[in-house]
């Protein structure tokens, strides 16, 4: 599997997951990030829209891959 982490460059919050190296062949760099950085907030009333701001802290951020043990 390789490591990725993502920190952001506005609070300095780190997430990290780990993927094979097919996924990240299979999926660009935006789709990482909003995979590993999607919140837990929930639809407001009867949209399906979730209406936070928590991905403007993702807006900037420093990607580091590292590969790790198989
Ligand atoms: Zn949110």
């Amino acid at each position: 599997m390789i490591e990725v982490t993502v920190k952001s460059k506005k609070t300095g919050k780190v997430k990290r997951g780990s993927y094979s190296a097919r996924e990240l062949l299979q999926s660009n760099e935006e789709d990482i990030i909003d995979d590993m950085t999607k919140c837990d907030c929930q639809p407001v009333g009867e949209t399906y829209v979730v209406e936070c701001n928590c991905c403007e802290e993702w807006e900037e951020y420093d990607l580091e891959i590292k590969e790790g043990a198989e």
